[in-house]
Order: structure tokens, then sequence, then C-alpha cells
């Protein structure tokens, strides 16, 4: 609509990197996100600008000063306090109409999915979600855009090659951190929100926390994880005994929750969570591609399982062959001789 008749691609330039906050503070995918575009802009020479929407940004301005970043494009508006995707998708649109970036990127959590897709229709260009790896093709200079297809089975690499700008979301955990910066310049550029995209926009009066999303498996060094050869809720007991002493959380299959041991917001996997762990200890978890698109930016994964010959023992830094009901107590001995 906006910019399908204007398809050269000179005109469109440097990485955009789109914030998300939380409790008024960048959120790790921003950062990862971040360090994903400082290694793409080696390949195209290239700035990198980060677009913060937001209200009161000040804090947020200055969280950015210490990061590779060229541009910091801010939209400071009361309206755009609380997230609301209508608006944010017209901002957004806006900004990229006026300034014509060669790629956006931004995070694939649940405001990323809910108004991306919408900008990427608007402006009639493609968009790859939930990408796992992106790179530059050094011969036309399109950005690949990797992520698994067709449940896991596949991986499918997209180009978008005549429309611009080219679009990816990345899930939270799967790029490693910008590193920090101290002495890198940057320009702001302040923009304000045009009154029209104001018409007609619900209004967000208050923000409720769900309580049961209080588990951090997400960020937790340790993570123990089960699935269907924990045999039932009573199996998990026993790893919820060893995450406590380890201060880890405990992870599950899909299987495990769809048999209602344990609750959907301990899902790790391609319909879960991502986790970025540094131990893992997989229990009972065969380990299917479907599993292992979660965990694979863990530091060390641990493997217990009966068989030898299951897909996780083959990616396993550790792999125990043996019953985790002889195993965990065992560990669990162990650790509370040495710390109780
Ligand atoms: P199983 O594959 O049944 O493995 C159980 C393992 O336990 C076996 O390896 C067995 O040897 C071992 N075992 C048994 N007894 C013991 C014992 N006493 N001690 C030690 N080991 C023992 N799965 C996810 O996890 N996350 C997802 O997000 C996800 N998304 C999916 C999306 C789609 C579209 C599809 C089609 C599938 C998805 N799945 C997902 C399901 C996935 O394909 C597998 O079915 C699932 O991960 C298998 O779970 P599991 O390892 O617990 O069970």
């Amino acid at each position: 609509m906006y910019l399908k008749d204007d398809l050269d691609k000179k005109k469109y330039k440097n990485i955009w990197v789109i914030a998300e906050l939380d409790n008024n503070s960048l959120n790790s995918v921003t950062l990862e996100l971040l360090g994903e575009a400082n290694k793409l802009a080696k390949s195209i020479k290239c700035e990198i600008w980060c677009i913060v929407f937001g209200y009161n940004l000040e804090k947020i301005i200055d969280s950015l000063k210490k990061y590779k970043v060229d541009v910091v494009l801010v939209v400071d508006d009361p309206d755009l306090n609380y997230f609301i995707d209508e608006l944010y998708s017209n901002v957004l649109i806006d900004l990229i109409k006026k300034y014509r970036p060669e790629i956006v990127l931004a995070p694939a959590t649940c405001r990323g999915r809910s108004y991306i897709p919408r900008v990427a229709t608007l402006i009639e260009t493609g968009l790859t979600a939930d990408c796992t790896k992106l790179t530059i093709d050094p011969d036309t200079g399109n950005l690949l855009q990797t992520r698994p297809a067709f449940g896991g089975n596949l991986i499918a690499t997209v180009q978008t090659n005549n429309h611009r700008p080219q679009m990816a979301t990345v899930r939270p955990y799967v790029m490693k951190k910008v590193l920090e910066d101290l002495n890198y310049k940057k320009r702001i550029i302040n923009e304000k929100v045009n009154p029209t995209l104001k018409h007609n926009i619900k209004r967000v009066i208050e923000v409720v926390k769900d309580k049961k999303m209080r588990i951090k498996l997400t960020e937790s060094h340790f993570i123990i994880a089960g699935g269907r050869g924990v045999k039932g809720k009573e199996g998990f007991e026993i790893l919820k005994k060893l995450a406590l002493l380890l201060g880890g959380a405990v992870g599950a299959t899909r299987s495990a929750v769809d048999l209602g041991w344990i609750p959907y917001e301990h899902q790790i996997g391609q319909t879960g969570l991502t986790v970025q762990s540094k131990v893992y200890i997989a229990c009972g978890i065969s380990g299917q591609i479907q599993h292992l698109v979660g965990i694979q930016n863990c530091d060390c994964i641990i493997a217990i399982n009966t068989d030898k010959e299951a897909p996780i023992m083959k990616i396993a830094d550790i792999a125990i062959v043996g019953n985790l009901f002889e195993i965990i107590p065992e560990i669990i001995k162990e650790l509370e001789k040495k710390y109780i």
C-alpha cells in the first residue's frame, strides 16, 4: 500500500531494531537483536538504529548509551505508555515510510507477534517470523532469514527479494546479547505521533499482571526438565526438589504438559518457551526437534535417559544412561550432604 511502487532498493538503508520495554527497561530480546544487528551491519556496512516507543523514555535512552547503536529514534508520547497494537503499528509504519530502513528486526514476543505482521501487511513487504538465524547473502546483500518450518522437521531460509524493508522477528533467548561499548557515539532523533494516527484507537485503562506467570524459567541458570519418562505428577515432585536445591526452575516437554502432569507455563520448545540456561538437565526426554529448538542455546545439556539411542543423548554434553528415579535421588542426596 505504501512502499510497493517504490522498489529502488538503494533508497533503503540501515538496520532497525524495534526495542521492547518491560517495567520501563529494555528487555533481554532487544539487547539480543542489537547484538544480531551489529553482526549483520559488518556485512552490509550500515548504521544500526534502535527504535523506542513509549512514555517517559529518558531512562531508556540513557541505558542505550552503553551499546553500539548509531541512532536512537524516540517516540515519547503518553498514548504510547501501554501497548496498543493499532497505534504502535501506525507509528511504526509512519517512521518506515519516512526513513526507509533496509532491515527491520523485532522481538517475536506477544507484543511483536501482535503488531509486526500488521505493519508488514500494510506496507506490503515480507515478514519471516520466529527466526533462529540471520545472515547476509554475500552475492545479493539480501537478509537470509532462517527458521524451523513444518513442525520443526525442516529448516527454511527465506529471502525478501522484491520488497523492502526486509522484516524478521526473533524469539527471546535465541541470539547472543550485544556487548557493552561505552565510547560509542550516537545520535538521538525525536519524533512526534501524528495526531491523525490516534483517531478511533482503543485505550488501555489498566494492566493487571497474571499471577500464575511467576516461574522465571527464561531467567534460570539451572533448569531441570521432565518428559514422558517422568511417568506422572509425582515424578515432577522429585524434579522440583532438585530444582529447589539448585535454585533453578522446572521445565517440561509438550507430552508431559498434554498429559496434565504440569501446567503449560513450564513447556519448553517450539510451542513453548525458548530457554538459555547455563545447565539444562533433561530427565526422561527423548529429544524431538520441537523440544530441542527451545534449548539449543543452553550452555550445558545433561540428559538422563534409559535409552542410549534417544536423540537427546546425541546432542547432550553429558549423557547419563540410566533410570532417572535412581539417579535424581542420588544427586539430591549428595547435594543435601553438602549444603544442608
Ligand atoms: P517421549 O518422546 O515419549 O520420550 C520419553 C523418553 O523418556 C524416552 O526417550 C524414554 O527412553 C525416556 N524414559 C522412559 N522412562 C525413563 C526413566 N525411568 N528414566 C529415564 N528415561 C526414561 N514438544 C515439546 O517438548 N515442546 C514443544 O514446544 C513441542 N511443540 C510441538 C509442536 C508441533 C507442531 C508438534 C507436531 C509437536 C510438538 N512437540 C513439542 C512434541 C514433540 O514432537 C515430542 O512428541 C515431545 O517432545 C516428546 O516428549 P517426551 O520426550 O517427553 O516424550
